[in-house]
């Protein structure tokens, strides 16, 4: 070895360190699967490098992982022979945290290892995990397309610090061995890791090779037989080409937790092949909360994109819209070329007719959700109600069956909880009602005993109570729904319309004019304090309301706005 340094880690490696080995105890064995994902991700690169340089493939261009294990050392191996690292990348991947985010994510730790377990399955452990076992972790590594002379040994204890060297590394790709702590023996089995192998890396698209178990090797006999020294252990199909028939929910689940990067399993899937002009087939999946960067600008959204099963890239957000960033999943087309970029997805017939579709299959797999399984929505609406509300201003044409999938807390249910959908409320709507009433606020506290709602109350007539920050602007995209219109209580003069009687017309008319000479007095010593004095027939126990005439700022959007300065 040559040119060897020792170099500390980042601040926040250590802290995450220190966080992964004392609150994942429990749930050691997901090493394995952090690293036979980075070693898949390594093989996915260079096939996407290799497209436009194939020498990078070297003499070795069958792509495969490799675990092995000694008892005796106490070392258990995971070998690919995908992209590698060169020293500077070895440096830069395994001693820094690149992700967006993670000084919050560092915070939002509570140092109740159980809750912190869950966060940092959110964050993706990813290779520092191999410190949950090992108290060494030596990585060998060569880049495609660098000389057997440029390879790196990049070893650790997962203390404050790490040494690099320079190597001589003929193979291409990353070896890691891991010296299993006191303890940890248990791991260097081949039946184990074939178990857990089995359990979360099934669907990894590359064979997961494994030595052949060999009883009484020391038989002559068995000298000269041709006897395979590796065989793969898992599947070795991408999940998605095979067919649903043959894919158990365990698989999908697994699958979901190596593109995802989560721990816990997804509320719903949907596994489609489309066929005809255009060929490709994507699976969705819904996951079970938010992870920590939802409302970052530069958080994790968008699919994984795959051409003709070459993978192309993560992130590829172009195929579903904002508000359904939370969806994660796989697409893989027939018909987008092996060269596309970022640049060629911004647009085009192809990406546009694509994303409708899974935007579709997305809406609908909500409103299956919805349907079978209420408690699971409840979960994705606590998860990503919010997010899904910015539906109707970005996506006209769906707008309908987004307004459909919310929820809204009304005076129909006293705990306040968000469980209404529009198509409840309007199962409940009186006789002569036409519109769907709201009232919005900044809390539920404030404004459910609103004197906006008396008369309501006395007719017993629903109101949604919108009290998010965003519902003030939803409400400016959501006209109607089912042909019913959207009213705001607080605003302008409430006409009830057909709900009122005709003797309460009557009664109304006459104490309109008997007091039209107050309203005038009221007027003229208000002055430009407000824009009208008008009389109302809306309250039953008060005597009088501030309203919001038609087109005027409401009282919430005021706020936001002196808020950010305007
Ligand atoms: P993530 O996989 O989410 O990027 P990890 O902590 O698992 O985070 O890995 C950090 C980085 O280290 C990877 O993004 C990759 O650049 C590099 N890396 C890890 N394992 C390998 C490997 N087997 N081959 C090549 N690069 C690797
Ligand atoms: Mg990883």
């Amino acid at each position: 070895d040559t040119h060897k340094e020792t170099l500390g880690f980042q601040t926040e490696v250590k802290q995450l360190l220190h966080l992964m080995i004392h609150s994942l105890y429990s749930n050691k064995e997901i090493f394995l699967r952090e690293l036979v994902s980075n070693a898949a991700d390594a093989a996915d690169k260079l096939r996407f490098e290799a497209i436009g340089q194939p020498a990078l493939l070297e003499e070795d261009p069958n792509l495969r992982i490799r675990i092995d294990f000694d008892a005796d050392a106490r070392t258990v191996t995971i070998d690919d022979n995908g992209i590698g690292m060169s020293r500077d990348e070895a440096i830069a991947h395994l001693g820094t945290i690149a992700k967006s985010g993670t000084g919050d994510f560092l915070k939002a730790l509570s140092g109740d290892r159980k809750k912190d377990a869950n966060l940092i399955g959110q964050f993706g452990v990813g290779f520092y995990s191999a410190f949950i076992v090992a108290d060494r972790v030596d990585v060998y590594s060569r880049r495609a397309g660098l000389s057997a002379a440029e390879g790196v040994r990049w070893s650790s204890a997962g203390e404050g610090e790490f040494e690099v060297a320079t190597i001589d590394k003929p193979e291409r790709g990353t070896r890691i061995v891991l010296h299993l702590k006191d303890g940890e023996e248990d791991f260097a089995d081949g039946w184990k890791l074939r178990g857990i192998v089995k359990k979360y890396s099934d669907h990894i698209g590359l064979p997961i090779e494994m030595r052949v178990e060999r009883h009484g090797k020391d038989d002559k006999d068995d000298k000269d037989a041709v006897i395979p020294e590796w065989e793969a252990v898992n599947q070795a199909s991408a999940l998605w080409t095979r067919p649903k028939t043959e894919l158990k929910d365990e698989d999908y689940q697994g699958f979901y937790k190596h593109i995802a990067h989560d721990f816990s399993d997804p509320l719903a899937w949907s596994h489609n092949k489309v066929e005809g002009k255009l060929e490709y087939t994507s699976l969705l999946y819904l996951p079970g909360r938010a992870p920590f960067d939802l409302y970052h600008r530069d958080g994790a959204k968008g699919l994984k994109l795959y051409v003709q099963r070459v993978f192309i890239m993560d992130q590829a957000e172009q195929f579903l819209p904002m508000y359904l960033r939370f969806v994660r999943g796989v697409v893989d087309s027939a018909d987008l070329s092996l060269n596309v970029s970022r640049e060629i997805l911004q647009a085009g017939p192809v990406i546009d007719s694509m994303k409708s579709a899974l935007t579709r299959r997305s809406l609908d797999m909500l409103e299956k959700l919805a349907k079978d399984k209420p408690d699971a929505y409840r979960t994705f609406w606590r998860e990503f109600g919010q997010v899904l509300k910015e539906g109707p201003a970005e996506d006209f044409s769906n707008r309908e069956k987004i307004a459909g999938l919310l929820r809204f807390a009304s005076t129909h249910d006293v705990a306040g909880e968000q469980s209404i959908a529009l198509a409840d409320y309007i199962a409940r709507m009186k006789d002569g009602q036409d519109s769907i009433y709201y009232l919005t606020g900044e809390t539920h506290a404030q404004i459910k005993d609103s004197p906006h709602l008396e008369v309501f109350r006395k007719k017993g007539i629903e109101v949604l109570l919108l009290t998010d920050r965003i519902d003030e602007w939803l409400m400016g995209y959501l006209t109607e729904f089912d042909g019913k219109r959207f009213v705001d209580i607080a605003r302008g003069d409430l006409d009830l319309g057909k709900l009122a009687t005709d003797e309460e017309k009557e009664a109304q008319e006459a104490s309109s004019k008997a007091k039209e000479a107050l309203a005038g007095r009221l007027k003229a010593i208000l002055g430009d304090d407000v824009a009208e004095v008008r009389v109302s027939h809306r309250l039953t126990d008060s005597p009088a309301i501030l309203a919001l005439a038609d087109g005027a700022v409401s009282g919430q959007l005021r706020q936001l706005l002196e808020a950010s300065g305007q």
